[in-house]
């Protein structure tokens, strides 16, 4: 499944502002209600895809978030992923942008007065730092975070201990305020429980009446074999909770992978680097190399090239998505020694009166060689 581009769903540049997107929302929304174009399933589903749209564009966290990631973010290994959320129910959004007033005019809403959905605590963002033998195993962690956290004195309602919250007395609980305007009874969300319904007169005094205070959380998560830098999971309702008992946002928990000594990562090959000797080169050698897994042997045979790359099938990174994994890569380089004795010159040097050791000579056809061998 391809990324969805919510900007072209509601036709605006990348670099649109707040005010575009809303004004773009607002009038595809009026254009595709479902009660102005009644039994046309096509509206339907665009009236959901553009509040899809305008629910990430229009907040500045997820908007961030999906220029980054896009759509799907991370896919697979039930590790959760891009949640682009709080477009479950595209009227909800359609009212928070009109105001309920237009539900009277589409005949939609139920009789008016449907207070605003509980306000949902924000979303939290932290980096976990992984080595590449965490990444090709995968991991559990436990990662401690700051949150907001409901408040035990007033049990998250935020309103002062042996008091209560009342119905807010200017809208008498409907949470919106009416006034008529030619034709129409617009509604207004009430400027006093700003839409709530319920007021508090005493506010508990270790939250101000906000119902949640600032504390900390340790998550347990569990990290799958495989995954990349940059790539996230989405932890639901762990992170902030909402004002007065609303619901928790979600905790992404985002990769970083660390640099490691020996490794390059490739997709999912490791790569590593093995600089040995001549001789081991000219006469072959069985070598010990690391792995994710720990140390393994590996033949070298006669005659190696410098710069010849072995492979050790399936002891890379796990394929996310199961099956197989990649390979490690070893790139033989020769080793030049600097710092050699008298004695050892002097074999180099003798040995450099070999022909043989030369490129150039050594690659002479067969029958120059004889040629030269019976001169
Ligand atoms: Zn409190
Ligand atoms: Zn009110």
């Amino acid at each position: 499944m391809a990324s969805k581009d919510y900007y072209s769903v509601l036709g605006v540049s990348r670099d649109a502002d707040a005010d575009t997107i809303k004004k773009a929302y607002r009038k595809l929304a009026m254009e595709y209600h479902p009660d102005k174009n009644p039994g046309d399933k096509a509206a339907e589903e665009k009236f959901k895809e553009i509040a899809e749209a305008y629910s990430i564009l229009s907040d500045p966290q997820k908007r961030r978030q999906y220029d980054q990631f896009g759509s799907e973010g991370m896919r697979g290994g039930g590790a959760g992923g891009f949640d682009p959320r709080g477009f479950g129910d595209p009227f909800d959004i359609f009212r928070e942008v009109f105001g309920g007033g237009f539900g009277d005019i589409f005949g939609m809403g139920g009789g008016g007065g449907r207070r605003a959905a509980a306000q949902r605590g924000s979303d939290l963002q932290v980096r976990l730092k992984l080595d590449l033998e965490e990444i090709g195993r995968g991991v559990s962690k436990k990662i401690k975070i700051k949150k907001q956290v409901r408040c035990e004195k007033c049990g998250g309602t935020g309103a002062k201990s042996g008091t209560s919250t009342t119905t807010c007395p200017q809208c008498q609980g409907r949470g919106e305020v009416a006034y008529r305007q030619g034709f129409f009874s617009i509604s207004r969300t009430c400027g006093r429980c700003l839409g709530e319904g319920k007021v508090i007169e005493h506010p508990c005094s270790s939250c101000d009446g906000e119902g949640r205070v600032r504390g900390e959380s340790t998550l347990d998560v569990e990290i799958p074999a495989g995954v990349a830098e940059g790539q996230y999971l989405t932890i639901r309702s762990a992170g902030n909770i909402g004002l007065r008992g609303g619901p928790s946002g979600d905790v992404l928990v985002i990769i970083e992978e660390k640099p490691h000594p020996h490794f390059q990562r490739h997709g999912n090959d490791i790569l590593y680097d093995l600089n040995i000797s001549f001789p081991q080169l000219i006469l072959g050698d069985e070598v010990e190399v690391p792995t994710l897994g720990g140390k393994a042997r590996i033949t070298i045979a006669a005659g190696t090239q410098s710069g010849k790359i072995l492979r050790m099938r399936g002891k890379g990174i796990p394929n996310l998505n199961g099956g197989g994994a990649g390979d490690q890569l070893i790139r033989i380089t020769a080793y030049t020694p600097t710092k050699l004795g008298e004695a050892e010159k002097k074999m180099i040097r003798q040995l450099a009166e070999f022909e043989s050791l030369y490129p150039e000579k050594a690659d002479k056809g067969l029958f120059e060689k004889m040629r030269e061998a019976i001169r």
